[in-house]
C-alpha cells in the first residue's frame, strides 16, 4: 500500500463514517450522550481535509490523525486520532506498507488507544473491535496470507468483536456510569471501529 492508497482508506472511512453517523449517534443515546456519530462525522471530515498530495503512508496518517485529535470532540477523538499517529509513526518514511508492516502499524494503533485511554477486552470499548482484528491479522499473517487477505480477517474479527460488545457492561467511558443498564445496547466505538477497519478491506480488497 503506498501513500495515496492510505489517503483512499481515510476517504472511504470518512464516507462510511458519515453514512452510517445517525446509527452510530443512536447508539451513544442509548447507552451514553448521543454524540459519536457528530463526533466521528467532524473528525473524519477534517482527516480527509488535512489529507497531504504526495506524501508517503506514515505521513497519510499522522496528518490523519492530528486533523481528528484537533477537531474531534469526545472520548473518541484523542483515542482514534492516537490511533492513527500511532500507526503512521510505526510506518515510518517508507513510500509503501507491506503486510507486516501494516500489521504492525495495526498493533501500535492498538497500543496507543490502550495506553491513553486503559482499557482491556470485555470492557465495552472500541478496544472490543481493535484487541481481536490485530489478532486475526497477526494470524493470517502468520499462515502466509496477503495483505488484502490479512485485512480482510482483520475486518471480519472486528465485526465479530463489536457484536460481542452487546452483553457487556460497560466498565470504561461514558457508558460505565450506567452500570448494568449498559447492557444489552452495541458499543458505538467498537461498532465504528468497525466501519473504519471495512473501510480498509474495502481499499485493499480491489
Ligand atoms: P464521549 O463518550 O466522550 O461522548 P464518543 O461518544 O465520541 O465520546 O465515543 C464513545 C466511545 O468511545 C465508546 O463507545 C467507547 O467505544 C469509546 N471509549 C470511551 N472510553 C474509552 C476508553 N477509555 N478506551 C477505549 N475506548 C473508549
Ligand atoms: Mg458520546
Ligand atoms: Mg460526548
Amino acid at each position: 500500500m503506498d501513500g495515496p492508497a492510505f489517503a483512499s482508506w481515510i476517504r472511504h472511512a470518512a464516507e462510511l463514517v458519515s453514512a452510517d453517523a445517525e446509527r452510530l449517534t443512536r447508539l451513544d443515546a442509548a447507552i451514553g450522550d448521543g454524540d459519536h456519530g457528530h463526533n466521528l462525522h467532524r473528525g473524519f471530515t477534517a482527516a480527509v481535509a488535512a489529507l497531504p498530495d504526495g506524501a508517503p503512508p506514515g505521513k497519510v496518517l499522522v496528518a490523519a490523525g492530528r486533523a481528528i485529535v484537533s477537531k474531534t470532540g469526545g472520548a473518541s477523538g484523542p483515542l482514534y486520532g492516537t490511533a492513527l499517529r500511532r500507526a503512521g509513526k510505526a510506518l515510518g518514511d517508507a513510500a509503501e506498507a507491506d503486510a507486516a508492516a501494516l500489521g504492525a502499524a495495526l498493533k501500535a494503533a492498538l497500543d496507543g488507544v490502550q495506553e491513553l485511554g486503559q482499557a482491556n477486552e470485555g470492557d465495552k470499548t472500541m478496544i472490543d473491535a481493535l484487541a481481536p482484528a490485530v489478532a486475526a491479522y497477526e494470524a493470517a499473517l502468520a499462515d502466509g496470507a496477503d495483505l488484502a487477505a490479512c485485512v480482510r480477517a482483520a475486518s471480519d474479527a472486528a465485526d465479530a468483536g463489536a457484536a460481542a460488545t452487546v452483553p457487556m457492561q460497560a466498565r470504561k467511558g461514558r457508558a460505565s456510569y450506567l452500570g448494568p443498564r449498559s447492557v444489552d445496547h452495541l458499543d458505538p466505538g467498537a461498532s465504528s471501529t468497525a466501519l473504519i477497519l471495512r473501510a480498509l478491506a474495502d481499499v485493499t480488497g480491489q
